[in-house]
């Protein structure tokens, strides 16, 4: 076979493959539903138990066929008790996908909003736990993927006990990556998608949390049939399948995926993307570009850097030339500033961003943008 081209991949997800993952899904037909295959996601709900450090007893992991917004859906809508409220901490757009949620199933929740650019501030988030004792569910994003910036997860977590309620956190953008202790930072439900920090392939996502919660949880409302987490784990449990079809090819994919990641090893994983991160900062630093989240609140994983004041600039032109080239660069997700992102996911490290800034800097000066980049103030 032809040697597969290698791209650079700095949007935040799906995120640059090895080539044994790549290939990792050409494997003989199989029916999903044989030993074989089933073994294969058994061992895979365990090893991502694994990655977030999980008593195996307490916690398990629950495999669904789709992007990482299922687990979102599927969370929200399976663990809220009839007559209860949940709590949105909101300082972005992963944690507004949330409240949508709510709204698209008609639950009771608060939608607690805080800057984009700012950390939550948890006196507000303790008074209103305090205010509203009908709320059992808090909820927050850890990175918010659409500027970067880190959320304070095990004190969030902390007050969600304090006042008996779960916490579910969508750590899609992290977990894999920056390490995450399940019990220490106070999480009782996690999540992610293979596309993300696994840098396996996308349609397949997972829920790692406390399977007490979930057994409780089939004496909940039931809001939606594709998407409950009691009805996926109890099948997963009395068969070892998941309940349709999975991504059989993706399963396989990630399978070498995880193989991958305990060869890398956690801390060296961290320190290669720290290191990848560290190029991009250095990188945009030296051009000039503003960052929306400052320094010591960036989760070390997405940079959101500001357009620049220049009438030349073009987001479009400078993505196609860099795109051209194998670089893919991404749009911001702040609704207010004009931003472009650079994410340090993926099987990639500190040379790729030195080659692409070079290639960065070429398209700036092919189109006359001002180097380094300017601000009107
Ligand atoms: C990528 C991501 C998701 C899932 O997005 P999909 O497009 O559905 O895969 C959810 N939350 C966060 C924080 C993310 O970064």
């Amino acid at each position: 076979m032809d040697k597969i081209k290698r791209n650079i991949l700095l949007n935040p997800g799906p995120s640059t493959t090895t080539d044994t993952v790549k290939m990792a899904q050409v494997v003989p037909d199989i029916c999903p539903r044989e030993k074989e295959f089933g073994d294969i996601m058994r061992k895979m709900r365990t090893d991502l138990v694994k990655i977030v450090h999980g008593d195996p007893q307490k916690y398990t992991s629950v495999l669904f066929c789709g992007s990482g917004t299922i687990n979102l859906d599927v969370c929200i809508n399976s663990l809220l008790p009839e007559d209860k409220k949940i709590l949105v901490v909101n300082n972005g757009a992963y944690s507004t996908r949330a409240v949508e949620i709510c709204q698209y199933y008609g639950l009771p929740f608060i939608d607690l909003k805080f800057p984009v650019d700012r950390l939550p501030d948890l006196e507000t988030v303790e008074s209103t736990l305090k205010e509203n004792p009908d709320i059992a569910v808090v909820y927050t994003t850890h990175n918010e993927t659409g500027t970067g910036i880190l959320n304070p997860v095990r004190e969030i977590g902390a007050l969600a006990h304090k006042y008996g309620a779960i916490f579910i956190v969508d750590t899609t953008s992290t977990l894999a990556m920056r390490p995450i202790d399940i019990e220490k930072d106070n999480i009782d439900f996690c999540m992610a998608s293979a596309q993300k920090g696994l840098m396996a392939m996308t349609g397949l996502s997972f829920i790692i949390g406390n399977r007490r919660i979930i057994e409780e949880s089939a004496n909940y409302p039931k809001r939606s049939y594709y998407c409950n987490l009691f009805l996926q784990y109890d099948f997963f449990e009395k068969t070892g399948e998941m309940h349709f079809t999975p991504p059989v090819q993706t399963v396989y994919s990630a399978k070498q995926a995880l193989e991958e990641y305990f060869a890398e090893g956690e801390e060296n994983k961290w320190a290669r993307h720290t290191r990848v991160f560290n190029a991009i900062n250095e990188g945009l630093d030296r051009l000039g570009f503003r960052q929306v989240i400052k320094p010591e609140w960036r989760a070390g994983l997405v940079s959101s850097a500001i357009y620049p004041d220049d009438p030349n600039w073009s987001f479009e032109a400078v993505h196609a030339y860099c795109y051209e080239r194998g670089f893919t660069i991404y749009p911001g997700k702040i609704s207010t500033t004009n931003t472009f992102r650079l994410c340090a996911l993926g099987a990639i490290d500190e040379e790729d961003i030195h080659d692409f800034f070079k290639v960065f800097e070429e398209a700036l000066k092919s189109r006359n943008i001002a180097v380094p980049v300017i601000y009107k103030d």
